[in-house]
């Protein structure tokens, strides 16, 4: 259920019966030429809706505008056109005022679902102000790459060649690029798919951003090998692992 498409009166029955809502949370970032710049976005609204098939949940807004990307942690940095990054503390603002908003309305159970890496930080922060301020409030921030380890890819079939390295490298490569294959194929573009990687890893930040730490293409790694049937056993595992997770954690509602 959108909340986008409920009106109020259903709303109130859904606090009323304790439902959880959730916040996915992506970007507008560069995904290389061959990827949406809503990737991170779409990614975290389907895994959203695909949790709501089975559990009482109401999905609010995503969260497009997210923290900048950094090399460091996968993103290509802020140096692409389409990319909107908006400071971490602007970030942390708008979900401490979101969330406070849900919980004083009556919400008791909420999930920040990520799917972009540079907004654990801010809404780490958000929630660990907001939540202990709302009577018997509890929050989970989930980021779809907590659940899964490499060897859950190696054991569903990941295709790329070499096998998985590790996340930061994944930035618009196999996995993204398989979930958009599979989520929103009619916008991947195939014929841009092969020119990832870069000449040196950032494992620390660096002001400013050295340019030989920044992919040219905006890809960390190569994604020819993603598919859409790779990018449908790796949503099954990821929607699984989090429905887990979500259960554990807030209590099953069904
Ligand atoms: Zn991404």
């Amino acid at each position: 259920m959108l909340l986008e498409e409920m009106t109020w009166s259903d709303a109130a029955a859904a606090i009323e019966r304790d439902a959880i809502i959730v916040i996915p949370a992506g970007s507008i970032e560069q995904h290389g030429h061959h990827l949406p710049l809503g990737t991170d976005s779409f990614t975290a609204m389907e895994l959203a809706q695909r949790l709501a098939e089975t559990r009482d949940m109401v999905i609010a807004p995503t969260l497009v505008y997210a923290a900048h990307a950094r090399p460091a942690a996968g993103g290509g940095g802020p140096g692409f056109p389409g990319s909107i990054g908006v400071p971490m503390r602007v970030v942390a603002d708008l979900v401490e005022a979101i969330v406070g908003d849900l919980f004083r309305q009556g919400f008791r159970r909420l999930v920040v679902l990520n799917a972009h890496f540079e907004n654990l930080a801010p809404v780490t922060d958000a929630l660990a102000e907001v939540v202990p301020t709302c009577q018997d409030a509890r929050a989970l921030l989930l980021t779809w790459t907590d659940v899964v380890t490499g060897e859950d890819l190696e054991d569903i079939g990941f295709p790329a060649p070499g096998g998985f390295e590790d996340w930061a490298v994944e930035h618009a490569a196999t996995t993204e690029t398989s979930f958009i294959k599979c989520f929103r194929p009619e916008l991947v573009r195939d014929e841009f798919s092969g020119v990832g990687g870069v000449d040196r890893r950032a494992t620390y930040e660096m002001f400013p951003l050295p340019p030989d730490l920044v992919p040219s293409s905006g890809m960390m790694g190569d994604a020819q090998q993603a598919s859409a049937e790779f990018g449908e056993r790796l949503t099954r595992l990821v929607v699984d692992r989090l429905g887990e997770a979500i259960d554990r954690e807030l209590g099953v509602s069904a």
